[in-house]
């Protein structure tokens, strides 16, 4: 097996007891050992989320959960505004289509935040819309929209929201219930440090409304009245409609555990250290952030170019030479940036020093002469 270090925004290098946990003998997903364990793993999730109302931990990628939320909410027909500054923005835009809704966009360049008075004029200039979507932590640039303002502007409008926290979810402050927020979509893979395989959905009661008073068909596994069913008439022994990872839900409780255990606070804070020490050195090394400071996100700092650098061979040489793999750019910024991200492992100290160091040992094989270590100054800033 490779060693590698990932420091890529997802999926991301996991502790060893959160990998060992993934190995408990295979369990049937009903029962009373597996209530126990779904019933306890979702009420410390909850927590996460700053919520006291429904949430479901289901089987599949965050997308689906994103998917799940729109289409059982919304008639076809139905306007939803999205939020559109990025990669995973246009998915949502693209979803929406996909369901039969109609689509306004309130957009900003990649890179930048949308700011709540650009929602509010849209809300204004819009009034047939029904729910308004947002990414919180764009992943492709490493931007952090204002997710709380923008909630307090669709409250006021009385429009359905609905988040995209995929990669944002435990990483930086986020509370459902107090920001009013209908349906929270994440993952347990990203910020919340396990293996691919669990998505999580918040949903309000004035979420629910919308659901039960939906009509228009609407499949049936990404139909939340199904999970709603199964959660009414089977929540004791069999809660989810579907053969559900067994194992993965051990490897996110183990997790969480972890999470609570030493405080989101401290979490969040190993991220801000993490994603400075990274900034700071960089910059020193004459590399430009892609976001500017008040926006950028702690989880993933995209970084520019410097002339005579080339993202694909920097990306390479890191992969080859020091065992890291980082991201390049996706959509408009494809070819332009390189993305680190500082979830996992790679919020811890060895991640980030091996990252600057092995982007200055890249610039010295081109033949630049600059002093070893000189990108780690930043460090005892960051409170590393
Ligand atoms: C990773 C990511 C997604 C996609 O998540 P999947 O689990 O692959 O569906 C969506 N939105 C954001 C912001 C992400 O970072």
């Amino acid at each position: 097996m490779s060693q590698r270090k990932l420091m890529i925004p997802g999926p991301v290098d996991i502790t060893p007891e959160v990998r060992q946990a993934m190995s408990v003998p295979m369990m049937p997903h009903y029962g009373r050992e597996w209530i126990l364990l779904h019933n306890e793993t979702r009420e410390m999730a909850k927590r996460i989320f700053g919520t006291q109302h429904d949430l479901y931990i289901m089987a599949g990628p965050g997308t689906m959960a994103l998917e799940a939320a729109l289409g059982s909410a919304l008639e076809p027909g139905a306007t939803v505004l999205i939020v559109n500054n990025g990669f995973f923005a246009q998915r949502l835009v693209t979803i929406a289509q996909g369901l039969a809704l109609e689509t306004v966009e309130v957009k900003a360049p990649m890179g930048a935040p949308v700011l709540p008075a650009a929602v509010e004029e849209a809300l204004a200039k819009h009034p047939e819309v029904k729910a308004l979507a947002v990414v919180h932590h764009e992943t492709s640039t490493g931007v952090l929209n204002p997710l709380e303002s923008i909630m307090g502007v669709a409250r006021a409008h009385g429009v359905l929201t609905v988040v995209d926290a995929v990669s944002s979810l435990g990483g930086v402050p986020l509370e459902v219930d107090a920001w009013g927020i209908d349906f929270c979509a994440s993952v347990a893979n990203k910020a919340l440090e396990t293996p691919p395989a669990l998505a999580l959905l918040s949903i309000s009661p004035r979420a629910w409304e919308h659901v039960e008073a939906r009509q228009a068909p609407r499949g049936w596994y990404l139909d939340l009245k199904t999970w709603q069913w199964y959660e009414e008439h089977w929540g004791d022994w069999h809660p989810s409609p579907v053969t559900m990872p067994t194992s993965n839900l051990y490897a996110f409780h183990e997790s969480l555990m972890a999470l609570l255990a030493q405080g989101i606070e401290g979490r969040y804070a190993e991220y801000r250290a993490a994603a400075q020490a990274v900034r700071g050195g960089l910059t020193r090394l004459g590399f430009s952030p892609v976001v500017a400071e008040a926006y950028a996100s702690p989880l993933t700092t995209a970084f520019y170019m410097r002339s005579g650098v080339d993202p694909d061979e920097l990306k390479q040489w890191l992969c080859d030479e020091a065992g890291i793999l980082i991201s390049g750019g996706i959509g408009e910024l494809k070819g332009e940036i390189l993305r680190v991200g500082h979830i996992g492992l790679a919020r811890q100290k060895d991640y980030v020093i091996a990252f600057l160091l092995g982007v200055e040992g890249y610039l010295r094989a081109q033949g630049e002469s600059i002093p070893w270590g000189a990108s780690l100054a930043a460090l005892d800033a960051a409170g590393f």
